[in-house]
């Protein structure tokens, strides 16, 4: 008689086949995914981590970090210049920030004064390129890099992630090199979306808003945190792993909407209470380059953690121009990639300016940033990138507006878009 399959069971930890995604059947026994995944890692702790240790400790020494000679703020901001169109207010923050970070990590100490670490929070709408700049300066600086989204960490102790977990992410793109995780640059995303619930702490335990930031805190201002290698909490028994993030470079980033009405609040006080002048110059379309630190603790941000992030700077919603600009400008810009594309099957590549201008009018329409443009320019490519390559006697494509008005009313992506 035929086995019943619920009957099968993972030798190792008892799990139901049903609880696994894979059941790997031995001569007398089964083992599930998780416990294979364990295995591996007490095979490499015991085997050959002593070993790896040594040459990575050994490799970290010969490559400690250099600070890029001839290295300025200025010219970090024209290294940025070339991948992030616009920002400068943004890139001129960052620049010093990062400057300051890294002299600050090369300096040897001595005296007693001590230069304070300058994490960076990023205030901006989606897709105005906070992830980019950060992603930008780490590749420049050859430093490892992370992107962790603040949304999916709780509270210890909670369902979700533990705050440690974010440096997992730092330590996996390094290889599990603890030298160079040190002083790595971690991309803290949607920030804003763990403020604080209400001004009420006492009802429910706010512990994927407060609990984190409160969790945040040690990790931002430097300290050893004990990090589980792969993560998470699916593998209680993982040797953890220290990190130092005395150097590491915090960079927070989120969209924080509705900010604006704290920032016109509390300029509109001031008007009250100082009778500024000045006031009357500000520009009411764009309060948030007036944001500060206070109206960060008004939105929900503890103001502890506000003080660890001493470096406050904002970003533009991208116009029109910017967004045109985006296609064509970086180095590594949509139009270029297409032409790189297209140039391998042999064909040149040409977008009329009408048509990229309609590409940017439809970004923004759907209020994406610069997020859009990608899509919109799938939309508008795939049938041209299905058909040309079988067609050998093309050379040349052309995009005009009506090409692109007349792809996209067949596609999707406006319904997509739209609905995002
Ligand atoms: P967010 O602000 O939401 O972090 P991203 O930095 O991830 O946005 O931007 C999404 C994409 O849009 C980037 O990969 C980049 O191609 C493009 N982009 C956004 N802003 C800019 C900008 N200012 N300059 C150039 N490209 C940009």
């Amino acid at each position: 008689m035929l086995k019943n399959k619920q009957n099968f069971r993972c030798s190792f930890c008892g799990r139901d086949k049903a609880e696994t995604l894979l059941l790997i059947a031995g001569i007398d026994g089964h083992i599930c995914e998780t416990c294979v995944e364990q295995a591996v890692t007490i095979v490499e702790e015991e085997l050959y981590q002593g070993k790896r240790n040594k040459k990575s400790k050994k490799e970290s020494k010969t490559s400690t970090f250099k600070f890029p000679k001839n290295l300025t703020p200025k010219s970090i901001k024209t290294h940025l210049d070339q991948y992030v169109i616009g920002q400068d207010e943004a890139k001129k923050f960052l620049s010093v920030a990062v400057y300051n970070h890294y002299k600050r990590l090369n300096q040897k100490v001595t005296g007693d004064v001590e230069i304070e670490k300058s994490n960076i929070l990023f205030v901006g709408n989606t897709g105005t390129g906070k992830t980019l700049m950060a992603k930008t300066i780490a590749r420049m600086l050859n430093v490892p890099f992370a992107i962790v989204d603040a949304t999916v960490f709780t509270q210890a102790g909670y369902v979700g992630e533990d705050v440690e977990s974010m440096l997992s992410r730092l330590l996996q793109v390094c290889e599990y090199d603890t030298e160079a995780a040190a002083r790595g640059i971690v991309y803290i995303d949607e920030i804003d979306k763990i403020a604080r619930k209400s001004d009420n702490p006492s009802i429910t335990r706010d512990v994927s808003g407060e609990g984190v930031q409160q969790a945040m805190l040690k990790m931002l201002e430097g300290t050893e945190v004990n990090v589980p290698p792969q993560g998470g909490r699916k593998h209680p028994e993982q040797k953890m792993l220290k990190v130092k993030t005395e150097n590491i470079l915090f960079i927070c980033g989120g969209a924080f909407a509705g900010i604006e009405k704290h920032i016109g609040r509390r300029i509109n006080t001031q008007v009250i209470g100082f009778k500024d002048k000045s006031v009357e110059e500000i520009d009411k379309d764009k309060l948030l380059q007036y944001i500060s630190h206070q109206d960060l603790k008004s939105f929900g941000l503890i103001p502890e953690l506000v003080g660890r992030l001493p470096v406050l700077t904002y970003l533009e919603p991208l116009d029109l121009s910017a967004l045109k600009s985006i296609l064509t400008e970086p180095k590594n810009s949509l139009v270029k990639q297409y032409e790189k594309l297209f140039e391998i099957e042999g064909i040149k590549l040409k977008f009329e300016e009408d048509a990229l201008e309609f590409i940017a009018e439809k970004a923004l329409e759907y209020k994406l940033g610069a997020r859009g443009l990608r899509s919109i320019c799938e939309a508008v490519m795939t049938n041209a990138m299905y058909e040309l390559p079988s067609k050998k006697d093309v050379k040349e494509f052309v995009v005009t507006r009506e090409y692109v008005t007349n792809e996209l009313s067949h596609s999707r992506v406006t319904q997509q878009l739209r609905a995002a």
